[in-house]
């Protein structure tokens, strides 16, 4: 649940003491395809429910990625970056003092009531504000993101961070959230077969959170040393992609084709290969979003009544609680580090295995 709003007092400005915020920050915009500026922004006043956070560190991901390249189309210019711990560096008037220089991680979707959007939306109706229709989202549509000194959020989207999850495991909460709502949307069952299709960051914790709940894993992926992570996730058996990648599924699953194959390759080739290694009723699980359409055999779907489940953004408590109790190996996971203004040079290197953090200075 998100956190509500406390009834306070009416003030007439924000209170942080001002002396400590700078009047300006630096912010990395991206104002076209492959190309960012360094910007100075001014620190606005903040609405009522809003607070800035100062940004400790940000975690680069495959939808930064395609933001920047141009193949996933928002307007510009846009501050993305969506990954990121931060701390409450200011609150507007009705935020609760509390909340000051807690360490915290923000969901990205900003639903009606954080916006004031003043409408009857049927998604907000049904509680599911990841798809209210005003929405904005944070680093990515109409509000800018954490690759910057601060970011502005609404209140109602902030998780305080337990002691034990570090800044730079904190990265992981988003995109963990996003791999458990995998599971969420198509619950496992103990001891179920699950095929994971690319152990990219995202596929990784798809692994670990599919072997949490009992799921019997295998990882498919050509890169080597994707192979050995997705061993470190959790598989049970990791194997490359080919002619008859069908037939060393069945050998592991002892004949049986898989009761549920997610498909997290980043590519629109991914959904072909999991049509043919999922069993007749069984799920497809997407997560790709390439932006860029699929072929598939849709008469295999109907013919073998399979089920396509999509799922996107998850629950941001549950994703720290799995972190706190993980033991799957995150810190190993972060290979690179870079100052906010080589941000450029931190999205060339993300196309790497392993995570790449991004922390606000502005060089080494
Ligand atoms: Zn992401
Ligand atoms: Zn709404």
């Amino acid at each position: 649940m998100r956190p509500m709003l406390c009834a306070l007092p009416m003030q007439t400005t924000d209170r942080t003491d001002k002396t400590k915020m700078p009047e300006s920050y630096a912010a990395m915009a991206l104002v076209a395809p492959r190309t960012f500026e360094q910007q100075q922004r001014l620190l606005t006043p903040l609405a009522a429910n809003e607070v800035w956070l100062r940004v400790r560190t940000t975690g680069v991901c495959g939808t930064d990625i395609a933001i920047y390249k141009g193949q996933y189309k928002v307007p510009l210019p846009r501050v993305l970056g969506h990954e990121f711990c931060a701390e409450v560096a200011h609150i507007g008037d009705q935020v609760p003092p509390s909340w000051l220089g807690r360490r915290v991680v923000a969901e990205i979707n900003n639903a009606c009531p954080e916006i004031k959007a003043n409408t009857n939306c049927p998604s907000c109706g049904r509680l599911h504000p990841n798809h209210c229709a005003k929405r904005t989202v944070t680093g990515i549509i109409q509000a800018d993101g954490a690759f910057a000194e601060y970011v502005r959020v609404p209140v109602a989207t902030l998780h305080a961070l337990p002691d034990e999850i570090s800044d730079e495991i904190a990265i992981f909460v988003e995109p963990m959230a996003a791999a458990l709502q995998t599971f969420v949307m198509r619950p496992l069952v103990n001891g179920e077969r699950v095929a994971v299709l690319g152990a990219g960051r995202l596929g990784l914790l798809i692994i670990a959170a599919a072997q949490a709940s009992g799921a019997q894993v295998i990882a498919i992926t050509r890169s080597e040393i994707r192979k050995q992570w997705a061993l470190n996730f959790g598989a049970e058996a990791v194997f490359s992609p080919h002619q008859d990648t069908e037939q060393d599924l069945r050998s592991v699953f002892h004949g049986h084709l898989a009761d549920v194959v997610v498909e997290a390759t980043g590519t629109p080739e991914g959904l072909a290969e999991a049509t043919r290694l999922v069993r007749p009723r069984g799920t497809i699980c997407l997560k790709t979003t390439s932006g860029v359409p699929s072929e598939i055999d849709l008469t295999k779907i109907v013919v073998d009544e399979i089920q396509l489940s999509g799922s996107r953004c998850g629950p941001f408590a549950s994703a720290i609680h799995f972190l706190e109790q993980t033991r799957i190996p995150l810190q190993r996971f972060l290979t690179e580090r870079f100052p906010l203004a080589q941000l450029a040079s931190a999205m060339k290197a993300a196309k790497q295995p392993g995570k790449v953090l991004v922390y606000p200075i502005l060089e080494k």
